[in-house]
C-alpha cells in the first residue's frame, strides 16, 4: 500500500494528553497500512473515552472508521460541547455511577459525600477495575491513560488535576452531575446508602458526649457506620460548599 499522511488537530483540553513531541499541531502521522482512526488518535496519547467527536475532512465519523489515504482529522473532547455541534457524539454525559482507581481516594470520598455511587478499593488491580466497570456498567475514573485506552472501556475520564477537590469539579462537569447532588445520603466508607436511624437503634455505638449532644442519626446498613451532624459533619458541609462555590464560579464567567 502506498504510504499516506494523516494530519490531526486536537481541540480543547485534549491537548493535555499530547506529549512534548506533539507540541505543535497539526500532528502528522505517516501510515502504510489500513488503520482505524481510534488507533491513530490513541497513538498520539489521547484515550478514546475522552473523545466526543471526530471529523475526517469535515465529516463526522465513529471510532471504527478506517483510514486509507491522506486526510485531515479534527478531534473534540467530551467536555467541550460549545466547540462542535454535531449529531454524532461518541460519548454520553448521563452517567452517575463510577469506579475509581486506588489513587483517587479524595475524589471518591467527595463524590460519595455528594451522593454519587462510586466503587473503590485501594487494593483493586487493573483487571478488577475493568471487571467492576463492565459488570456494573460504571464509568472508569483513572489517571492511568493506558488503562483508559483499554478496548473494553466505553465510558471513563482522566482527571487532569492531581488535587481531589479540583478533580471532583472536573467530574461533576464532565458528566453533568450538578443537578443530581444529594449530600449526606451515602456512606463515605463503603458507598452504602444511608438510612435514618433512631437514637435507640444506634445508642450502643455512641460515645457519651455524642449521646448527650445529638438526636438525629443515619446508619449505613452495609458496614454499620453511624453518622450524625458532629464536627466531622460540619467539615464535610464546608467541603461541599467549597466545591459548589467553585462550580458556580466557573460557570458564571
Ligand atoms: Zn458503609
Amino acid at each position: 500500500m502506498k504510504p499516506f499522511t494523516i494530519r490531526l488537530n486536537f481541540f480543547g483540553d485534549l491537548v493535555f494528553f499530547l506529549g512534548s513531541r506533539f507540541r505543535s499541531q497539526p500532528i502528522e502521522r505517516r501510515l502504510s497500512e489500513r488503520t482505524s482512526i481510534k488507533d491513530v488518535i490513541e497513538s498520539c496519547g489521547v484515550p478514546h473515552p475522552e473523545v466526543d467527536a471526530i471529523l475526517v475532512n469535515g465529516q463526522a465519523v465513529g471510532f471504527d472508521h478506517t483510514l486509507v489515504s491522506n486526510v485531515d482529522v479534527t478531534v473534540f473532547p467530551a467536555s467541550n460541547q460549545d466547540t462542535l455541534r454535531t449529531e454524532k457524539h461518541l460519548q454520553v454525559t448521563e452517567i452517575s455511577r463510577f469506579v475509581a482507581d486506588g489513587h483517587l481516594g479524595t475524589l471518591t470520598r467527595n463524590l460519595r459525600l455528594l451522593g454519587f455511587d462510586v466503587a473503590f478499593s485501594s487494593r483493586a488491580d487493573d483487571r478488577e477495575l475493568l471487571d467492576i466497570m463492565a459488570r456494573e456498567n460504571r464509568a472508569l475514573l483513572t489517571r492511568d491513560r493506558r488503562l483508559l485506552m483499554h478496548s473494553i472501556v466505553q465510558h471513563g475520564y482522566c482527571p487532569r488535576s492531581q488535587i481531589g477537590d479540583q478533580q471532583t469539579i472536573e467530574v461533576l462537569r464532565r458528566f453533568n452531575l450538578l443537578g443530581l447532588i444529594t449530600p449526606f445520603t451515602r456512606c463515605l466508607r463503603c458507598n452504602g446508602l444511608l438510612k435514618d436511624a433512631t437514637k435507640l437503634e444506634v445508642i450502643v455505638d455512641l460515645e457519651p458526649l455524642t449521646k448527650m449532644s445529638y438526636d438525629q442519626f443515619r446508619r449505613c446498613p452495609d458496614c454499620s457506620q453511624v453518622y450524625w451532624a458532629g464536627s466531622h459533619f460540619q467539615k464535610l458541609e464546608k467541603t461541599i460548599e467549597r466545591i459548589q462555590a467553585r462550580l458556580f464560579d466557573k460557570r458564571g464567567d
